[in-house]
C-alpha cells in the first residue's frame, strides 16, 4: 500500500485525504476541493462586501475582484 506523508507536519498517512493531525489536504481531490472552498468564501466576503458598500468606485473595484477570482 501506498504511503502518504503529511507535508506539514510529517504525519504517515493511509489513504487520507485530509491530514488527521492538522487538517492539510493530502490527495489531489483534497486539494482541489480546499481550493475551491477557499475561493467559495473569498465569493461570498465580497457579496457580502458589496451588499453592505454604496460607494461606487468601491463597488466596481470589488466585482472586479470577483471575476479575477473567478478566472483562477
Ligand atoms: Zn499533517
Amino acid at each position: 500500500m501506498e504511503k502518504n506523508r503529511c507535508e506539514k507536519c510529517g504525519k504517515i498517512l493511509e489513504n487520507s485525504n485530509f491530514c488527521p493531525e492538522c487538517g492539510n489536504a493530502i490527495s489531489e481531490i483534497a486539494q482541489t476541493l480546499k481550493q475551491e472552498n477557499e475561493i467559495n468564501v473569498k465569493l461570498e466576503t465580497i457579496r457580502d462586501m458589496i451588499a453592505l458598500t454604496k460607494d461606487v468606485e468601491t463597488l466596481r473595484m470589488l466585482k472586479a475582484y470577483a471575476k479575477n477570482i473567478l478566472k483562477k
